[in-house]
């Protein structure tokens, strides 16, 4: 499992991807890329192209690169190390608290997936400091991914997707966690921090 990021300025969308692809010393050929919309969206893909109205890509295709873009939500990925399945999906608030994280564990158990042999990595995202949210959100969050203060909330998504991980039979040991916080670290890209002007970071997760 090799997850890589790359910075891209801000360009044509396609333009971004080629440069990313480029950077990771990749082929297009062998990317496949969703088009999110932060949504629950999951789909198996067996080939390369430009998928819409997903937010996470599954793959058994040693040939295929799966790639997502991020700018504060967390990019998970997700590997099941005796099938070889990998799995990568984007998740905001939305994706975080809905239902992303069940239908991505369940699409893997329906083609014979082990919850035990996943190994899930959350890569760089906004901190729980930095990720202010409204009272109607905060409330879809369970306590512990929150913190409150002067009637303000914050909440935590890779502490909740952990959660959320944990209930789906994925053993502690296997969730591994990356303590960059995209609005902290200017080598990251954050719509928290820089708004509409934001870059975007790349994910990609290819074949061992
Ligand atoms: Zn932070």
């Amino acid at each position: 499992m090799i997850g890589r990021q790359a910075l891209a300025v801000s360009q044509s969308p396609k333009e971004a991807r080629s440069e990313a692809v480029q950077l990771c010393r990749l082929q297009m050929t062998r990317i496949a890329f969703p088009l999110q919309i932060h949504s629950d969206n999951v789909k198996w893909v067996s080939g390369s192209g430009i998928f819409a109205d997903v937010d996470g890509l599954i793959t058994q295709s040693a040939e295929v690169v799966l790639a997502l873009q991020v700018a504060d939500c967390v990019p998970v990925f997700i590997y099941d190390r005796q099938k070889n399945t990998r799995g990568l999906i984007h998740a905001g608030w939305r994706g975080t608290t809905g239902s992303i994280t069940a239908r991505l564990v369940k699409s893997l158990v329906n083609e014979g997936t082990d919850t035990h042999d996943l190994i899930v990595y959350l890569g760089p995202a906004i901190c729980k400091e930095h990720y202010e949210v409204g009272e109607e959100v905060a409330k879809l969050f369970h306590e512990s991914s929150l913190s409150e203060n002067t009637s303000r909330f914050y909440a935590d998504l890779r502490h909740e997707l952990t959660i959320k991980f944990l209930e789906l039979g994925i053993p502690g040991e296997n969730i591994h966690v990356s303590e960059l916080c995209t609005y902290e670290d200017t080598r990251c890209c954050s719509y928290r921090r820089d708004g509409a002007a934001a870059g975007r970071m790349f994910a990609f997760i290819e074949d061992a």
